[in-house]
């Protein structure tokens, strides 16, 4: 009875909701017609992570929701079909060793782990950063390494990668990124200005880089740091 007044006044939703809540996301956002999330592996992840703990908890109620939500510092988790769609698109192995720039809230790393055998993660604003390190390690997400500072260069000590996925827009293609992608290896990143931005798939092929643009998005601008 007391449990209960609590969870009204609280707000708080049971685990069984959100596993229910999530469920429905994978059905209705993802695999769904017109969405088209064909990678079982990927789906699989995307209906095991638990989105609602990379979330404020005044928001956890909309954490399966099809848009994207606010996570403070004026930066924010993308919807789950962004996250599904990337995902996908850098088609991940278990062998992977995968690298991305823009931690957030630590939802996509989060993601990429249960897929790949290890994941670098780089945010510039560092209370993120060690936020999104300490919810992944209260969560048991142990093959992820955060680190705050600016993505734009890369994490060079652990390159190159078999796959980068970059979640927040630079201008151009960050020349140490291609430099720190194994021959052959796939990187998925937006490119372009707020209004005007593209996501687009590359692959590397010695000094050549295939790309193609993949579907136009709307990521936050990728800031430089000093
Ligand atoms: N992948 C995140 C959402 C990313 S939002 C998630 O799953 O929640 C984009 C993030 O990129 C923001 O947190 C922003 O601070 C970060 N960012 C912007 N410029 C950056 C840079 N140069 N290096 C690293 N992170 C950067």
């Amino acid at each position: 009875m007391l449990l209960q007044l609590c969870l009204c006044v609280c707000g708080a939703q049971p685990e069984a909701d959100f596993f229910a809540d999530r469920k429905k996301m994978v059905g209705e956002q993802l695999a769904a017609p017109g969405r088209d999330i064909r990678n079982q592996r990927v789906l699989d992840a995307m209906g095991t992570v638990p989105r609602h703990e990379f979330v404020p908890k005044t928001l956890s109620r909309y954490a399966y929701s099809d848009e994207p939500l606010p996570i403070g510092y004026g930066q924010t988790i993308s919807q789950p079909f962004i996250v599904a769609f990337m995902t996908e698109q850098l088609d991940p192995r278990p062998t992977d060793r995968v690298l991305e720039i823009g931690t957030g809230s630590g939802y996509q790393a989060a993601v990429l782990s249960r897929l790949v055998a290890e994941v670098y993660t780089i945010e510039i604003i560092e209370p993120l950063a060690r936020r999104a390190e300490a919810d992944l390690k209260r969560l048991g997400y142990n093959n992820v390494k955060v680190r705050a500072g600016d993505g734009y260069k890369g994490w060079p000590d652990y390159a190159p990668f078999d796959a980068i996925i970059v979640t927040c827009a630079p201008d151009h293609i960050p020349q140490p990124l291609i430099e720190q992608l194994r021959d052959g290896g796939r990187m998925i990143i937006p490119v372009g200005a707020l209004e005007d931005q593209q996501l687009y798939l590359l692959q590397k092929h010695g000094a050549k880089l295939e790309q193609k643009a993949v579907l136009p998005v709307r990521f936050v601008p990728m800031k430089r740091g000093s």
